[in-house]
């Protein structure tokens, strides 16, 4: 992202802010500008000085992204380059899940997140006590755990996978002769994965195991608290006011809003599909940060600023508490060493899938 290097490499606090008002004037206004241009000045100094790597996930605020990660993208690119780095301190602009990750692949490094507070409704909606009982209704299933979940839980688990690559994981599963596969936690892509991969979708019961097809997706019933949020209806609505348009979803929103789209894809196929697209008009359903730094980075094709859906963990991740968690070296991402061997092979053959 020739943007994010030109401003992190700005020589001076007024140079930062020069760089980020032509990046980003059009969408942060200026009075924050000021205020975030010394936050990002002090920050990009001092990972130099510590030989820390700035990981920041898409979802982050335009400000934020564009000035100082090293690199940017989705759960599974960020998990490929921390995999890489050799920096001596990784700080993880992200939720929680994702710095573990990072941890899990990197046990001997520090990890840091600016905020413990960055959760994940996903992460939350699953418990290894459930993928033990899933495991005993469902003899042999294999397991697929998406990333958005915690370390215990991905400890339990085959295979990880994103919303990038989670057909490809299942087509995988389903070549090696497997019927019936478990994929936790999110039951709208669970049931948009199998919808891709053309095999039914079964929701699992705490009840008791559920009588299967021949071959099946079995979801949980965890949702991401932001793409639920979106409605048939509100597709329908831009689509009678915008003819033109083309919408774009990320496959955590449920299947029938997805039916309703043209395209659906991870965060970085979403980039991806706006580079490419000869539509006019674009809408993406998803993080309203998202929409944002795509918007920056294309700012000759018209994006539709319909967005109200900010998700409230990623939003716990700021400048200020970047800066704070270089300076203070803080919070560490701590995990058991048994944890970290377990978890580290369900990502190591997701990873291994291309
Ligand atoms: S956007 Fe949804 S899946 Fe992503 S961190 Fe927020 S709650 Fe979790």
């Amino acid at each position: 992202m020739p943007g994010t290097i030109s401003i992190q490499q700005a020589p001076s606090r007024d140079e930062t802010l020069a760089r980020m008002r032509a990046k980003l004037s059009a969408i942060v206004p200026d009075v924050e500008l000021q205020v975030q241009a010394d936050y990002a000045y002090q920050i990009n100094l001092l990972k130099r000085e510590l030989n820390a790597v700035i990981l920041g996930h898409n979802y982050m605020e335009p400000a934020l992204f564009h000035s100082v990660p090293d690199y940017v993208g989705d759960s599974l690119e960020l998990s490929r380059i921390s995999a890489e780095t050799d920096a001596d301190i990784i700080i993880f602009c992200g939720v929680k899940f994702m710095a573990e990750t990072a941890k899990i692949l990197n046990p001997e490094k520090t990890v840091l997140i600016p905020s413990m507070r960055a959760g994940c409704s996903l992460a939350t909606g699953i418990t290894v006590e459930d993928v033990r009982m899933l495991r005993a209704q469902y003899p042999g299933a294999p397991v697929v755990s998406y990333v958005n979940t915690y370390a215990d839980v991905k400890a339990e688990s085959d295979y990880c996978c994103t919303s990038g690559n989670a057909a490809g994981v299942v087509r995988h599963l389903l070549s090696k002769g497997h019927k019936h596969i478990i994929f936790l936690p999110d039951e709208f892509l669970a049931h948009n994965t199998a919808k891709e991969a053309g095999i039914p979708f079964v929701r699992a019961s705490k009840d008791g195991a559920q009588p299967l097809p021949e071959k099946a997706i079995i979801g949980w019933n965890a949702r991401c608290e932001v793409h639920e949020l979106f409605t048939p209806k509100d597709v329908e609505d831009v689509r009678t006011q915008f003819p033109d348009v083309m919408i774009i979803a990320h496959p955590e929103v449920s299947p029938e809003v997805l039916a309703k789209c043209d395209a659906a894809g991870s965060t970085k196929q979403m980039v991806e599909y706006v580079k490419k697209t000869k539509a006019d008009r674009y809408l993406l359903l998803t993080e309203c940060s998202m929409g944002d730094n795509i918007a920056a980075e294309n700012p000759d094709k018209e994006m539709l600023r319909l967005c109200s859906h900010r998700c409230p963990h990623m939003a716990q991740i700021t400048l200020e508490d970047t800066l704070a968690s270089l300076k203070k070296v803080q919070y560490k991402i701590e995990l058991p060493s048994d944890i970290i061997e377990k978890a580290r092979l369900p990502i190591d053959r997701m990873l291994e899938i291309r």
